[in-house]
Order: C-alpha cells, then structure tokens, then sequence
C-alpha cells in the first residue's frame, strides 16, 4: 500500500472521488447577480487586454462564477475580484504559472512532511504507544488550507487564468497536449471544489459509522452447525466479513472437510447479503447458528433477521456523498464524478473493459479445469478458487533464514538498498541516487511506503523488522513498498512538472510496486522461480480478475440504481442488490460454473464502507498485468531505465500514460492473450 502525500487538495478530491449522485444542485449560498457581474467583467477585460483574449477571459469567468460563495462578497465584489487578477499571455502568465506550480509543491510537500512527522509514534515501532502518539497523528494541519487560498484570492488567480479541463477532453485531446497543458489542468482541478466543513463532516461520519458496523461484523466459526448439524471449525475461530471469509474459503482447498467448511461459509456470506442473517449471531459467543436453515440455539433465542442494517449504512454513505453534488460544479452527480475524478475514466470505457474479461469464453476452459484439479462439479464460491501454483516452490524457512540474516534490522536493509536496485538492472549511479533518497524505517504495522511531495524531502520505507530480523514474508512486502518508494522519487524528484508528481490512478503505482516484488528472489542472488511461473501467474490473474470484474459491475449497477432512487428504503435497496447480483453473475457466471442466481458477488463489505471503490481494483489487476508483460519482454539491463521513463509520465490520463508506457491504450489484450496460451504451456509440461 502507498501512502503519497495527498496534497491538501487531493484530500478533498479523495472524498469526491468516494462520492457519486444526481441533478445538478445550486450551492445554498449562490450570489444573486453573478452572470451579470460576469458579463460586466468580460466587457471590462477585453476593452483592457482586447478581443484576442476574449476566449481566456470567458473561460476563466466560468470557472470563478460557480465557486463564488457569499461570503466572498456581492457581484460587485466578483466582477472586481475577476478583473484584478487576470494576467493576459506572455511571460508574467508563464511566470504566475511558475510560482504557483512551486507554492503548491511547498503546501502538499511541508504540510505531507509535517503529518508525516507527527505520525511518527503511530506508524514506528519506537515502543510502547502513548496516548499522545494517536493525539498527534490526528492533527490535520492542513485542514483549512484549501478555504485560506481562497480567501487570500490564491483560487481566484488560478481559475481566472489557467485552463480545467474535463474528462471528454482529456480522454479526446489528452494525447496531443503539453506537458504544460497537463500541469495546468492539475493546478486548476486543486480548485475546482468547495465543499463546506460540514458536508465533509457529514461524509467522514457516514464512512465512520459504515466502518465500524462492518469492522465489527465477526462470524463465530465456532458456532456454526453444518446441514447435518455438526460444528466443523476450530474453537475460538472468530472471522470477519468479508475479508476473512472469503479467505477461509480460499484456504480450504485440498484440506480434510475442506468442501463442507467452505459450504458452510457461503452459505454464511449468502445469509449476509440477503440480510436473513439472525442479527443476534453476529459476534455473539453465546449462539449457535445453521446459516442453511437459519436455525439458531439454545432453543427459544431471538432468531429475527438483521433487518438491512448492512443497506442502510450503505444508503447513509451515499447521501453523505451526494452532499457534494452541489459542490462540485464540473461533476454533480455522484456516478459520474466517481469515474471522472477518481478513476480518470468514463463509465462507458470501464464497463467496456469489464464485459472484454467477463464475456471472454476462456472462462469456460478455465472453469473445467478448475473442475478438473477439483475432481468435482463447481460451486458458485469457486469464484475464489486459488490452486494456481507451481508443484515445486521454494521453502519458505530457508528464504527466512537468509533474510534474517542479511537484515538483522531496518539499517541493515537501507544499506543495502543500491546493491538491489543493481541486482535488477539499475545503474550504479541510479541506485547510488535513489538509496540516499529512500529511507528505511521500522513500522508498527505491516508496512507502507511514504513518499515525498517536494524536492527536497525523501520517501520512506516502513517495515517491520522483528527482534531476529526480517523473515521472507516482511522481505517480500519491503521489496513491493521499495517499488513504490522507487516511483515516488521518480515521478516527484526528477519529473519535468511537480503538478504531474504521482500516477494517473492507484492501480499504475500499484503496477510498479508488484514489478519489483515478482523479483524479490533475485535480490536475494536465489535461482528463478518456476519456468511455468507465468503461466500459473496468468490462470491466476485471469480468475481473480474475473472474480473483481463481476463484484465491480454489481457495484456500479447498485450505484447507479441508488442515483436513481435516492428515496428508497434499506429493504428495496436490498432486494435491488439481489437482483442486480442474479443478473451479472447469470450473465457472466452461471455458464462456466454450471451454478444460477448466486448473490456471492455481493458480499464484498467494500460497498459498505469504501463508497463506490471496487471498480479500482479491477483497473488495476489490469494495469498491473499491462505494465508488467512489458517489463517482462525487457533486457535487465533496460530495466532501470525503463522503470524511470514510465515513473516520470506521472499523473496523466490513464490511456495516456499506458500509450507511452507501453505503446498501446489500457486493455485487457495482454491478460487475456497471456492466460489463454496458459492452459496448452501447463498441459505441455505436465504441470497441472
Ligand atoms: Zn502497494
């Protein structure tokens, strides 16, 4: 996981990308007068700097107009603010541009130091945690910034005199524009919303409260009775929706009453999604459960269904979301802003990728020889079959032995940070310069990379370093956050545009992260993995991708009916998701598995509480897939420099970025293609 320093403005945008909803609805605080103020100050303007003008001048005017708020002054006070900070082309525009690319470099890059640093005693192990550690990291420095560069007129400024842009152009024009076009459209986006302090509160307390209802939304495994009546997991086994669910599905392949546990985990999730689950049993020692019959003991306890607690949190997040609506003139509707805003794609390009993975009729093939391996029928929670692996792989304790090792502790592996870079084909002086600007930390949690958001500042490294050193599995997440690490610097330190810093998306800094984690062995001078590493690799992405594709069309389809029926109950949202589930996993589903009218690919607890987020990690099993089968067609020695090239593309559309990554738009061409020479590769060697 990344962790970049979201610029203040990106903090606000963070929200909007969660959010989605309909009709366009003025700001309760409008200003009367605005259009004629505005035709007022066109006429001023162009009588001053003339006609050829005219076009800037009218641009600029319409994006001030809808983020003028009362308490910025009456119409009078627009058409001045408007006039007194347009600057006509030539070189004080470009140096206004120059000054204010460097003053939001210094915002984004102090303000992410600053959290940074008093996130200190949260995120690093520098023992015991103190109660002032968590009073610290919640600091939020920079929580008025974006209103104080309004009211300094720092805004107005941008707006008046450098060109937005919207999804369609950037998508249609994109390729063909400047670098400095680009910047200039992430400078003005920074301003393009205003959401008042209350409505983010409203979003921040309606994800709050959807989180802690789904993070308290334990099964006790332990009390669950099969058809036949017998409890089948261990005791004191506690899960939680839907993550370690699913995972306890996955885990169970080829283990002793594996296939009964698992069934009696579906029919778990499936009790969730239809909300027939008895509310008393969630988390609740004192309960048995039957979820086929929904039987519960001791005889006589409260048996009554959850009663859609699960689609009311859910509604309340997308009403808090659909605050922002009127907030956002560009985007006012939530569906739209979230593929605008947070995806940098459209709907239409989305869903179009979607239904290339899911109508693809390798999934047939694939299917039977899941099937196959089995030596059983499907079921509809085969979606998260993952036997995709070569029979012969390394042991894991003698990795560990050797990592721990080489790294006794986190300093051990800062220094020896520039010897790996070399190890994939860096240039000596490349990882000479990228190893003084990463710094390896010792987390409290799994780890993270944290990088820079000026020049001037380093990325760090945080892992967990155990007393004994760093086991293989602490080894093999370093080596994905130090890929973070390394496209951080990259696309912030030596890119051409500090606006571009970063990656269009999170599935393209995602991609590079798992490049350099794939060569996790070759850090460590260990011989290569399987010859049929790809292929299992292939099989593997294309069922998972499969797997996220189906749970991301539902998503957007429950979405968009919300948008459509804001006013319904928690009750009809439910039975609207049920439908949906049916029909996307009967399209798509049904015909490999040989299984109708499954709701499993509701159940991802994400709908709750992310807000819309899914779709993001179909995007990036794509990407990841795209960028890497280049990487993997790549002499070592390029490597270094290719990896550079591609980082420094920065944030960009993402078709754009993909063109000149890899020479073609994103697409599920090289999944597709790759999983499909897959299944003859195994057959041929035997492998299977
Ligand atoms: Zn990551």
């Amino acid at each position: 996981m990344p962790s970049r320093a979201s610029s203040v403005f990106a903090t606000l945008l963070t929200l909007v990308l969660l959010a989605g909803l309909s009709g366009a609805v003025l700001a309760a605080d409008a200003v009367p007068g605005l259009d004629a103020a505005s035709a007022r100050a066109a006429e001023r303007l162009v009588a001053t700097h003339g006609e050829a003008e005219r076009v800037r001048i009218e641009r600029g005017l319409a994006q001030m107009r809808p983020l003028w708020r009362e308490r910025d002054g009456d119409a009078a006070a627009f058409e001045n603010a408007a006039v007194r900070v347009f600057v006509p082309k030539g070189p004080a525009l470009d140096a206004s541009f120059e000054r204010l690319e460097a003053a939001m470099e210094a915002v984004d890059g102090y303000m992410s130091s600053l959290r940074r640093d008093l996130q200190r005693g949260q995120h690093l192990d520098l023992g015991p945690k103190l109660v002032v550690d968590d009073q610290l990291a919640a600091l939020a420095p920079g929580a008025h910034i974006g209103e104080d560069l309004f009211a300094g007129g720092v805004g107005w400024t941008v707006l008046m005199n450098f060109a937005g842009s919207t999804l369609e152009e950037r998508e249609a024009q994109g390729e063909s524009w400047t670098r400095r076009r680009w910047a200039e459209a992430r400078l003005v986006e920074g301003f393009e919303t205003r959401v008042p302090g209350e409505v983010q509160a409203q979003i921040a307390a309606a994800f709050s409260n959807a989180g802690s209802y789904m993070g308290d939304y334990y099964i006790r495994m332990d009390h669950l009775r099969d058809p036949a009546g017998e409890t089948l997991f261990p005791e004191g086994l506690r899960l939680i929706t839907h993550w370690n669910l699913r995972d306890e599905i996955k885990g169970r392949y080829g283990v002793d009453d594996g296939l009964r546990q698992q069934r009696v985990v579906a029919d778990v999730l499936e009790a969730i999604v239809r909300q027939t689950i008895p509310a008393a049993v969630v988390d609740n020692p004192e309960l048995d459960w039957q979820p086929s019959t929904g039987k519960v003991w001791p005889e006589g306890a409260d048996a009554s269904r959850e009663p859609d607690t699960r689609y009311a949190r859910w509604m309340d997040v997308f009403h808090a979301m659909r605050g922002l609506d009127a907030y956002d003139p560009r985007y006012p509707n939530l569906v739209e802003r979230s593929f605008a805003r947070g995806r940098e794609m459209s709907l239409e390009r989305v869903r179009g990728l979607l239904v290339d993975v899911l109508s693809d009729p390798l999934a047939k093939e694939v299917a039977a020889e899941i099937s196959q391996r089995l030596g059983r029928e499907l079921e509809d929670f085969d979606i998260w079959y993952a036997g995709f692996r070569p029979s012969a792989s390394h042991d894991e304790a003698a990795l560990s032995a050797k990592t721990r090792a080489l790294y006794p502790d986190a300093a051990a592996l800062d220094r020896d940070l520039p010897r790996i870079l070399e190890t994939f084909g860096f240039s000596p002086e490349r990882a000479a310069f990228l190893g003084e600007r990463i710094v390896v930390d010792n987390a409290r949690g799994a780890g993270h990379a944290y990088g820079p958001a000026r020049r001037g500042d380093n990325a760090h490294l945080r892992t967990r370093v155990r007393e004994g050193g760093l086991d293989y599995k602490g080894f093999n997440i370093a080596i994905h956050e130090f890929g973070h690490n390394c496209e951080q610097i990259f696309s912030q330190v030596t890119i051409d545009h500090t606006l571009l810093a970063g990656v269009p998306n999170n599935g393209f800094t995602e991609a590079l992260a798992m490049i350099f984690q794939e060569r996790d062995l070759e850090a460590l001078g260990v011989a290569e993995k399987s010859p049929d590493a790809w292929a299992y690799h292939a099989l593997e992405e294309f069922w998972a991708t499969r797997e996220i594709a189906g749970v991301s069309l539902v998503e957007i389809d429950a979405w968009i009916w919300l948008d459509a029926h804001p006013d319904a109950s928690p009750a009809e949202f439910r039975v609207a998701v049920v439908e949906i589930a049916q029909r996307v996993w009967n399209s798509y589903f049904a015909e490999a598995l040989g299984v109708r009218d499954s709701v499993m690919l509701a159940v991802y607890s994400h709908f709750v509480q992310y807000g819309f987020y899914v779709p993001n990690y179909f995007l990036g099993h794509l990407i990841a897939f795209q960028v890497g089968d280049h990487f993997r067609t790549l002499e070592d020695k390029s490597f270094g420099a290719e990896f550079e090239r591609v980082s420094q593309l920065g944030r960009i559309a993402p078709d754009a970025w993909m063109r000149a990554a890899v020479g073609a738009p994103l697409s599920a061409k090289p999944l597709l293609e790759r999983a499909r020479q897959a299944l003859p590769a195994l057959a041929k060697s035997g492998d299977r």
